[in-house]
């Protein structure tokens, strides 16, 4: 084994890297670049080494600044981790040259699998099942579109050097077929510098089905399979392991053909056959083809770890330090069934656009396995990958991993940043999926669906309410007994995205509260933990950088705007809407008479650069306005009055 690796790369995949090092007593060091001098995978690693800018140009993908780290701190081996400069056998071949060991395939076996069409060939010549398709050099525009008509429409159109997606396009008909190998073409050429492209038959109710498979050069075994057909975009979303609706036969079929295309360029390490499956009909021995061959650990090896048992860093660590492979075919086992949810800081509502932000509170329930490269604080930047973890279960069904996987969603407490965690969880209830029933093109066809956010007023003023008592603490004079608390009406004036509600509390006693927001009022009690509405789900208050609340599926982020407390002019009560920060009034919505409603915007303020609207907290009929628009307003100011309210303060 070796005694010290370096670690080319950064997130969770170093930091799950460095655990299983540490674990097996290897040193680690890390390299990180100018945006990642604080990450985590900087403070778990034994030792780290700047290696240059925060673009992945400038330092993640400079392999001689990496291998110049590697012998400056006597590591003999490199890990790559997956993304960057795993799959590139330039890089390998100079990290052999300078006498280093590279944790992964050889870089023949990586070029043999680096061209879709070179690997489809030499699948095809070794026997495991191709999918239908041209994958030859003539890239003639009516040459290809013949092709297309022999193959049969739908054809599905991919760059031959593509990754992510890109430069693939599904064809409907010989019409499109011109404008659509266009635009694949282009997007290729500039996404891999490489236009050329092959046509596939678009599987029907296609389902992606990849086996782990594993290599010491000498031998090849398989552990067991992965569906990954939960994507967007022909991205993953949720992977799970094994396969749905899997059959032995089938698993037989495809880890022989999968161990057979290992074998054929005597891989060596952890690598992924990537199978399409045709699941119109259940899954048939002769209706799953080879599409690629990932020639590095995946992002989704955890579900394989959970159903096995084992730990695939370290089987890459003994590979590649010399040893062979750990355990025999028939001695790999099966257990149970495992989910993997990929989080990311990423805006569904505007169409999944990868968001950024710092996380002001980021944590994890015990019943899952969340590998994560962020911890609270930490920056989500604009330089990389925007996820936040991944959230693993395991449990010995289907079902039981499946409403784990839910359960772990909905506890999983991230603030600061938006996130896909609705999303996910959603998913976690889509019925098809529920069942089974899955194909790639699930969540394209119900995005509607998974993506409708859930309006729940009554929640998000219990939610408002909590805070507000959260933040408030409890009236100063504790001492003075329980007759004095009754008349004690304290006012609350929070921020939640811009907006300010404010909130009324009339305490009667320290561990009783009646809260009222806009029109709605509810009793909270107090015990331990904090407080809570009686014969609800308990949300959970967290106070960092404002006050966070958790609800399960609901998560809102307050900010505290108090005038009061600061120039005592509490003495107006609730009738009277003050100004909570100094500003200019931009607009103001209401006239004397005019009678408003909870919620409903009363004047519109800039301030911090930024419009806030102050809304009305209950019914009732404005009684005067105190500021004109234009006008400059110190914190405190009343700018509009309801006329007294008959029940109230009564
Ligand atoms: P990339 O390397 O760009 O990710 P892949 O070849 O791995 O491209 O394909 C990505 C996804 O596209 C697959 O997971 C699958 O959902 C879909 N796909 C690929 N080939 C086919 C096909 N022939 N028929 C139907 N869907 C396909």
């Amino acid at each position: 084994m070796f005694r010290k690796i370096l670690i080319a790369n950064r997130g969770e995949i170093a930091c799950r890297i460095i655990k299983t090092a540490r674990k097996l007593g290897v040193s680690t060091v890390a390299v990180y670049s100018d945006a990642d001098r604080h990450a985590l995978h900087v403070t778990l690693a034994d030792q780290a080494v700047a290696i240059g800018g925060a673009a992945p140009k400038d330092s993640y993908l400079k392999g001689d600044a990496i291998i110049a780290a590697a012998l400056e701190t006597g590591a003999e081996a490199i890990h790559p981790g997956y993304g960057f400069l795993s799959e590139n056998p330039d890089f390998v071949d100079a990290v052999e040259s300078a006498g280093l060991a590279f944790i992964g395939p050889s870089a023949k076996a990586i070029r043999a699998m680096g061209l879709k069409d070179a690997a489809k060939a030499l699948m095809e010549k070794a026997g495991v099942p191709v999918v239908p398709g041209y994958h030859g050099d003539n890239q003639d525009g009516a040459f290809l579109a013949e092709q297309a008509q022999v193959i049969g429409y739908p054809v599905l159109i991919k760059a031959v050097a593509g990754g992510g997606g890109k430069g693939m396009r599904r064809v409907e008909s010989a019409a499109e077929f011109g404008d659509a190998l266009r635009s694949a073409k282009a997007e290729a050429a500039n996404a891999f510098g490489n236009d050329a492209v092959l046509i596939e038959k678009y599987v029907a109710a296609p389902r992606h089905i990849e086996v782990q498979v594993f290599g010491d050069g000498r031998d090849a075994v398989h552990l067991f399979e992965r569906d990954c057909s939960l994507q967007r975009r022909h991205q993953k979303v949720i992977e799970e392991a094994p396969a749905p609706g899997m059959t032995a036969e089938m698993r037989q079929a495809m880890g022989e053909a999968a161990v057979r295309a290992a074998r054929t360029i005597g891989y060596s390490g952890a690598g992924t056959i990537e199978f399409i499956v045709d699941g119109s009909d259940g899954l048939k021995t002769d209706r799953f083809w080879f599409m690629e061959m990932n020639t590095r650990l995946q992002v989704e090896h955890p579900v394989t770890e959970a159903i096995t048992g084992l730990d695939l860093v370290e089987w890459q660590l003994r590979v590649a330090s010399g040893e062979p492979l750990p355990l025999r075919q028939e001695e790999i086992r099966l257990t149970g069934h495992a989910f993997e949810a990929r989080l990311y800081a990423e805006d569904v509502e505007a169409g999944f656009l990868p968001a950024t932000g710092r996380l002001a509170h980021l944590a994890f329930p015990d019943n899952c396995r969340a590998d994560t490269g962020v911890r609270s604080g930490d920056e989500i930047s604009p330089w990389y990958d925007p996820m936040i973890a991944k959230i693993i279960t395991h449990g010995p069904t289907r079902r039981i991993a499946l409403s784990a996987l839910g359960r772990a969603l909905r506890e999983t407490e991230v603030a600061g940043t938006v996130t896909n965690l609705s999303f996910l969880q959603a998913l976690t209830q889509h019925p098809g999926f529920v069942r089974g029933d899955v194909d790639t093109g699930l969540i394209a066809r119900d995005i509607q669906a998974l993506t409708v956010k859930v309006k729940d007023e009554e929640r998000d003023q219990v939610m408002a309410g909590l805070a507000a008592l959260q933040v408030t603490g409890l009236p100063r004079d504790t001492l003075s007994g329980f007759a004095l608390w009754a008349p004690l009406e304290q006012q609350v004036c929070l921020e939640k995205d811009g907006d300010l509600l404010t909130v009324s509390l009339q305490f009667s006693g320290p561990e009783r509260a009646t809260v009222r927001v806009g029109q709605v009022s509810f009793e909270a009690l107090r015990d331990q933990s904090g407080w809570f509405v009686e014969g609800q789900a308990r949300m959970k208050l967290v106070e960092a950088e404002g006050i966070h609340v958790f609800a399960g599926s609901a998560t809102a982020s307050f900010k505290r705007q108090d005038p009061l407390d600061r120039d005592g002019s509490a003495g107006l009560g609730s009738d009277v809407t003050l100004a909570p920060m100094p500003g200019l009034v931009r607009s103001i919505l209401v006239r004397v008479g005019d009678d408003v409603e909870p919620g409903q915007t009363l004047c519109v303020l800039e301030a911090m650069k930024m419009e806030h609207s102050l809304k009305a907290m209950r019914t009732g009929r404005v009684a005067s306005v105190f500021v004109t628009e234009g006008s400059q307003i110190a914190a405190g100011d009343p700018l509009v009055q309801l006329e007294p309210e008959a029940s109230h303060h009564g």
